[in-house]
Formats: C-alpha cells, structure tokens, sequence
C-alpha cells in the first residue's frame, strides 16, 4: 500500500507545549492531584467586554465570511494598537489577521522561505519556530543564548551565524520559553546586519505587554531600512487572555502581506468572524485589564523564581517579561533521570507537578514553568518541588 502520510508530514513533531497541556488536565480530569505549570495560556478569564462584543455579534448575524485577510475595523485598530504601543505606523493594507499567531507565523513562513533558505533560530527557542520552518523546507539555523547571559540574544552570535543563505532571523522578546527581553542595543546592532547582510527579521511580540521592567523594543521603529525588512508578529491571546479565540495578527510590507493574504485565501479564509470583533473590542476598549493581569503575573514571577532559587541544584535566571521561568534542574539529574523529559516524567508522576520539558526548546538542562496560574498552586508546587529536591539533587 502506498503511504497515506507525506515525507513532509511525517517530518514534523507533535508540539510539546500542546501535548503536555493536554497530558495534565486529561489527568486532572481523572481525579489525579496535578499542580500545573505547563500551559502557556493565561489563568483568567476574557474579559467581559471582549466576551461582549462577540455575543453582540452573533445577536446582529455578523456570522458569515468576511474578508480573508479580516476586516477593515480590526486592521485599523490592529494599526492603532501598533502605533500606541509600539511606535510602528502601519495602515490597513499591511496587516493581516489570522487564526492566532502561530498562523501568523506559519504563513510568513510559506509566503517567504524557499527550499534551502536559512532561518536564524535564537535558542531555547519556541517550540513552533522550527518545525515550521521545515514543514516550508527551510533550514532552521541555531545560534545560543546561553543562560549566563539570561537567555538574552547578542548581535555578535547572529553575525557568526550569517551565510549567503540566511533570508531571515526570527525575534521573541519577550521570550517563550525563557521569558528573556533582549537588551535594546543589541536589537539595534542586529538591525544594522539586516540591513548590511540583507536578510528579514520577524519579530514575534506576542508577549509585548506582559513584561516587569524594561519595555521591550519593536525592531521595526528603528528606522525606515529596518523597517521595511520586519514582519511585526502578535495577536490577542496572550495580552487579553484570549488564547481560545484564535486571534493573531502580522504586518509588515504589502508585497508580503498580500503574498500571505493569497495563502490564506485558499487555505483557511477568514479568522472566525465574531472572534474579529472580540479582537476589535479588545484592542480598542480599556486597557486596565491588561495591566491588571500584568501585575498578578509580577507577583507570581517574583514568588516563583526566588522560591526555584532556594532549591538546592536548581538556577532560575528572573525573566522580565512573558509567564514564564526556565530554571537550570541539570543538578537533579542522576540515574535513570538523565535529561528533561525523564524529570518531567517524574515530577508529574511522583510529585504531582506538571512542567514541559526544556528539550522541546532546544535546553535539555532546563524545564519551563508557567506561572500563568494561582498564587495557590504556586506555593504548594514549590513545597512539592523542594521534595524533588531533596530526592533528587546531588
Ligand atoms: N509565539 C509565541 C512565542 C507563543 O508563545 C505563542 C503561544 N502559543 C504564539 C506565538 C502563538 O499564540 P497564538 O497562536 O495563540 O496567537
Ligand atoms: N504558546 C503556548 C506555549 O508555549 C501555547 C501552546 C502552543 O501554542 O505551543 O505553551
């Protein structure tokens, strides 16, 4: 029989983020006593107003196709939002929504990578970026961000990455897993190299208002030749606990844009229409939620990484930004436990804390803690985890 499965789909690996989620609330679900950490979605719930909009929505019938590349109200305050927040002047015909930004990135992807062209991959990494890249027949390209500079990126690492295939380098910061923001005078320096080596910078901001000190730079604000290199990433899942909507967004140069708008058009067509307008009260509704939500994860962030670091064999580096902490637990590994999955196996099997192994990330050292959740399981996963400890460390 011939294969029913393609080379290409064969080749792409399950997400670990999506799985280990999955894993603990199947268990949850069983009646086990699971302290989670692993899912990289906000604890609370969509604000009213957003909820709102959409129920008025659907009362209005506002429930058939829209315009693939979604409506002009949303791309307008898509370019709002930019222009507030991030200092970027777009209009509406260089912005597209799509079905989350994971879909956002997908499609950059496909409009824009030929077989053999190379993707600069700061590592740990997101688990998306390079299966994505492959799935377009690129060739993912890693350069490290080692934890003894806080996972942030250094231009010079870039630089000795560069060959005459690079066509684009991929930018998160704040970052998932690390919660790391990059320092603004390297992003400065890697925008002189895309412009002096020509290659596209796609910057995944979808962590932009979740950070606890400095605010992070979008790259494409430093100057008229950078910006027409940058395809600006981010969406409404994370800032607006809204990760079930499916509501992200891209904007970057018409040609571009319209090359991802072709795409779109003959795969998915346009992001569920009621969830645009969610989108569109989100963005252009009050903003207190989302500092609301910024405040509590700052209290957790600091509860959680003083509370890592005061476990024996364990480094946990204190992230500015995102919902999440990626501590060094290599010192608990002995025996049968010779990397991440192995502990992350253990600490939900044996001391009922669920974590997503650092592996998926590309730091097999670390695992990754979200600590998009209670004050609650908070304090009760550090006391299981000094147990581990305990146990565990050497
Ligand atoms: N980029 C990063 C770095 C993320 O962590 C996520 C979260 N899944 C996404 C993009 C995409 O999120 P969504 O598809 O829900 O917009
Ligand atoms: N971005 C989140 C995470 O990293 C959600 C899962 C996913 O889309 O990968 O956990």
């Amino acid at each position: 029989m011939k294969s029913a499965v393609s080379q290409r789909a064969a080749r792409v690996q399950p997400s670990p983020t999506l799985s280990i989620t999955a894993k603990i609330k199947a268990l949850q679900a069983e009646g086990r006593d699971i302290l989670a950490f692993g899912a990289g979605e906000p604890d609370f719930d969509t604000p009213a107003h957003i909820k709102q909009a959409a129920k008025d929505a659907l009362d209005q019938g506002f429930t058939k196709y829209t315009p693939s590349s979604g409506i002009e109200p949303l791309k307008k305050a898509v370019c709002e939002k930019l222009e507030r927040e991030n200092g970027l002047h777009y209009e509406t015909k260089n912005i597209i929504v799509s079905v989350g930004g994971k879909h956002s990135l997908y499609n950059i992807f496909m409009a824009m990578i030929d077989p053999e062209d190379e993707v600069i991959i700061p590592s740990p990494y997101w688990v998306s970026y390079p299966e994505q890249v492959k799935l377009c027949d690129g060739v993912p390209v890693y350069v490290d961000m080692p934890e003894s500079d806080d996972f942030k990126l250094k231009a010079s690492s870039v630089e000795a990455a560069l060959t005459s295939k690079t066509k684009a380098l991929v930018l998160n910061s704040p970052s998932n897993p690390t919660g790391a923001v990059f320092d603004p005078e390297e992003i400065r320096k890697i925008a002189e190299l895309a412009v002096k080596h020509d290659f596209w910078v796609i910057s995944d901001e979808i962590y932009d208002r979740l950070t606890y000190g400095e605010k992070p730079l979008s790259i494409a604000s430093l100057g008229p030749d950078i910006y027409e290199r940058t395809l600006t990433v981010n969406g409404c899942s994370k800032s607006y606990s809204m990760t079930g909507w499916r509501i992200g967004y891209a904007a970057g140069p018409v040609e571009i844009v319209k090359a991802m708008g072709r795409l779109q058009d003959q795969s998915t067509s346009n992001p569920t229409s009621i969830a645009q307008k969610a989108a569109v009260a989100a963005l252009t509704g009050p903003q207190d939620v989302v500092e609301e939500m910024r405040k509590a994860f700052q209290e957790r962030r600091d509860v959680l990484v003083t509370g890592m670091n005061s476990l024996p064999g364990v480094r946990c580096p204190n992230p500015g930004g995102a919902f999440y902490v990626f501590p060094d637990v290599s010192g608990w590994y002995s025996g049968d436990i010779k990397g991440s999955d192995a502990l992350a196996e253990v600490l939900l099997e044996k001391y009922g804390v669920g974590v997503t192994p650092g592996s998926g990330f590309g730091a097999d050292n670390c695992i990754r803690m979200s600590y998009a959740t209670s004050m609650e399981v908070i304090k009760g996963g550090l006391e299981r985890l000094s147990r581990a400890a305990n146990d565990l460390a050497k």
